[in-house]
């Protein structure tokens, strides 16, 4: 949908708008935005809103630094909390660019819409995104900062109805519908505090966009409520983490090339081709769509998260499912992300290894039809089923490895990625953590 600068104005006008937020995405994925009142309208619809990137993570350039938003109209929406002195907060996506009008190859969401014409050029018109982001809800502290006390108490799809996790819960659905989003689905999980909202799958680029908004409200919403929304991988051990399941399919001519009626599990040579890139690039991925350290700790057996690289088409244990759906949302689930990703990298990196996948013109590996972790050893061998990383600091090493996933991110964003995450891995080995002092400290 295609909104214009008059548009946006009036809707400035009607709805009570003082400030304009215009955000952009840093290279771990953090939201970052330059806030002005609306006295700079002109120059927010006329791309002429100057920032200094030298101190967003991934964006520092040695010359220069100073940078230019070019907001996405499309991506108009007023938040619809008001500040304490009344009047509302506009809110655009941008994208970022040099000082001479060029899109900086350092913002994520620039390369997302550059490796989308690459998807073009082979003839696809769309790829289309389904995230399912879980989260924890946890309560605040009587000084406002986040513990790890839920709640509630309530389990998978309970159905306990007047828990503040359960109220919070609403009322995070109901904002996303006043800005434009369809809710499908939206559930407690299987954790303490766990919860999932899920919104109608879409383009990357608007999903990605939506992702970080939906956030973005998730953060706000609890925070009304007393609590603190974390999205973070794995918050309580022993407790289900957070995934960022990834429902993928790519569209041609208003079709789903992913469907075929005539092909087992209804996917077409096209979908398993693009199954196949993923498997074979799913190290480096890993990298992308699990960056933290504490994503490993979430990717280990007995909370339904994955381990092992490999696809089944009901089974809940592999990296890949085939839900069952017809058409239009036929569609491979990516089950290995989780909602600290980088929407934009992320996205940028399965199509590109997915299109690698259709070039080449190889199908997958067997599915599997029993659960990956009650085979042996011996059996996961035999069936070429290996792990996912296990830690960040071989997921890394992985995506190191790895051109195509490189080329998927760019020179730049390869090269902030890596710094960034070699930085953090430093960090973690330096670090000496209760569990280390409850063991060894009576040595
Ligand atoms: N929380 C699980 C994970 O870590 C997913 C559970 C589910 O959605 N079935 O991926
Ligand atoms: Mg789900
Ligand atoms: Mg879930
Ligand atoms: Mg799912």
């Amino acid at each position: 949908k295609t909104v214009t600068a008059d548009e946006i104005r009036k809707s400035v006008e009607e709805n009570d708008v003082r400030f304009l937020r215009l955000s952009f995405t840093d290279i771990n994925g953090t939201s970052k935005a330059v806030e002005v009142p609306k006295s700079q309208l002109d120059k927010v619809l006329t791309n002429d809103i100057r920032f200094d990137g030298s101190s967003i993570d991934g964006f520092v350039r040695l010359e220069e630094s100073d940078m230019v938003l070019y907001p996405d109209f499309s991506t108009w929406a007023v938040l619809p909390w008001s500040d304490e002195r009344g009047g509302k907060i506009g809110r655009l996506v941008c994208s970022v660019h040099n000082t001479d009008g060029t899109p900086f190859e350092g913002d994520p969401r620039n390369n997302l819409k550059r490796v989308l014409r690459e998807m073009k050029e082979m003839g696809y018109s769309d790829f289309e995104i389904g995230f399912e982001a879980e989260f924890h809800l946890f309560k605040l502290s009587s000084e406002g900062n986040w513990t790890t006390n839920v709640p509630d108490h309530a389990s998978y799809f309970d159905m306990t109805s007047d828990d503040e996790g359960a109220r919070c819960r609403r009322d995070i659905v109901e904002t996303l519908e006043s800005i434009g989003f369809e809710v499908e689905a939206a559930h407690h999980e299987v954790g303490d505090g766990q919860q999932e909202i899920d919104f109608r799958f879409d383009d990357a680029l608007t999903t990605a966009d939506r992702v970080q908004t939906f956030k973005m409200v998730v953060r706000e919403i609890a925070r009304k409520h007393g609590l603190f929304a974390t999205f973070m991988a794995k918050p309580v051990e022993g407790q289900a983490g957070n995934g960022m399941h990834t429902n993928m399919s790519l569209f041609k001519d208003g079709k789903n090339a992913f469907y075929d009626a005539n092909n087992e599990y209804h996917l077409s040579d096209t979908a398993l081709f693009f199954l196949n890139g993923i498997l074979e690039h799913a190290r480096a991925i890993t990298a992308i769509g699990n960056p933290t350290v504490n994503s490993y700790k979430r990717l280990i057996p007995g909370f339904e998260a994955p381990v092992y690289i490999s696809w089944a088409s009901k089974n809940r244990s592999p990296m890949v499912r085939i839900p069952s759906a017809e058409e239009i949302n036929t569609r491979l689930e990516m089950r290995s992300a989780d909602p600290t990703a980088n929407p934009y990298l992320l996205l940028a990196a399965c199509l590109t290894a997915g299109l690698q996948g259709i070039k080449e013109g190889k199908k997958p590996m067997a599915p599997i039809t029993s659960n990956v972790f009650e085979m042996t050893e011996e059996e996961r061998a035999e069936r070429g089923i290996k792990p996912l990383p296990s830690t960040l600091h071989n997921a890394i090493k992985a995506f190191k490895q790895d051109e195509l996933l490189q080329h998927a991110l760019g020179e730049h964003l390869t090269q902030s990625f890596i710094d960034s995450k070699n930085l953090e891995w430093s960090q973690y080995t330096q670090s000496v953590s209760d569990w280390e002092r409850d063991r060894y400290m009576g040595y």
